[in-house]
């Protein structure tokens, strides 16, 4: 009796540590968007499951040495991005990459697609990527069309979004972990659509698509804004959406975030679907 009290102790002091929870590291330090106020609401966002312990690892500011930043991957279960800055050290990135090959999870947040145009394995991890001067050197288009995802060698610029605008996400693979008992069609809050990406478009499985309208600068196409592959044993989840913390504020990207990040870390969601997530309507937080 005594001996099942002291170990239930012990467990409880352990799970206030966070000893149970799924180990999360959010990369940031530089970005053309403004990570140090995005990153703690997403690491707000992430903890408030009650699934996950994250930590933040800040790079160095633009211009200055990268060499003295090599966090230590292989302590988490999954790598949150927010990061779109200067080439990581050779080290680094070599570091980064066996531990995704090795299961590691990763999720690429909105501009953390616009980073290291020039690291091959970083892109097939992402599998599309805008700016940086990314065009067909780079790898194809990828549009849904006429009920699929459709590879468009044409030339062209990578990268592109018309005014900021409310617009509706179109599910495409309702049976897949991260979109499960989610709508077919919600309304995401004003953010930028991402159009006209490009990259290596290996493996990619489509999990969410936005039209992408011309009367708001757009292609007229359904473009790719939520994805998943695989890279070696890694699972890696990419959201174009969060723009900035107003974007954040949508029930839908919050939760397509918070699911996201559990299936990268564990290949499962065990989160439900809360009430508020959005329908036709919009929903804030
Ligand atoms: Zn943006």
């Amino acid at each position: 009796m005594l001996l099942n009290r002291v170990f239930s102790i012990v467990v409880l002091a352990g799970a206030a540590y966070g000893a149970d929870k799924t180990k999360v590291l959010l990369v940031d330090g530089q970005n053309n968007h403004k990570w140090a106020e995005t990153s703690p609401v997403m690491k707000k966002l992430l903890e408030e499951t009650g699934l996950f312990a994250v930590d933040v690892a800040t790079s160095p500011a633009k211009g200055a040495d990268m060499a003295p930043f090599r966090p230590k991957f292989a302590d988490y279960k999954v790598v949150v991005s927010n990061y779109n800055g200067e080439p990581w050290s050779a080290e680094t990135k070599a570091s980064f990459e066996k531990y995704v090959r090795g299961g590691g999870g990763f999720v690429s947040v909105h501009a953390a697609d616009n980073s290291f145009p020039e690291w091959p394995a970083y892109n097939e991890m992402i599998m599309l990527g805008g700016w940086g001067n990314r065009t067909e050197k780079d790898g194809p288009y990828a549009k849904f069309r006429e009920g699929k995802l459709v590879i468009d060698n044409k030339p062209g610029k990578g990268g592109h979004h018309g005014k900021r605008h409310a617009y509706s996400l179109t599910t495409r693979d309702a049976r897949h972990p991260v979109m499960a008992g989610l709508p077919d069609k919600w309304m995401h809050h004003t953010d930028e659509l991402y159009d006209s990406l490009r990259g290596p478009a290996k493996n990619i499985h489509l999990l969410a698509t936005a039209f992408s309208a011309p009367d708001t600068g757009g292609t007229g196409e359904d473009e790719p804004m939520l994805m998943v592959t695989r890279h070696g044993k890694g699972r890696v989840f990419h959201t174009t959406l969060g723009h900035d913390v107003e974007a954040m504020r949508c029930a839908g990207f919050i939760v397509t975030l918070q699911r996201g990040v559990e299936w990268a870390a564990t290949g499962k969601v065990t989160q439900k679907v809360p009430a508020d997530f959005p329908g036709a309507q919009t929903s804030l937080r």
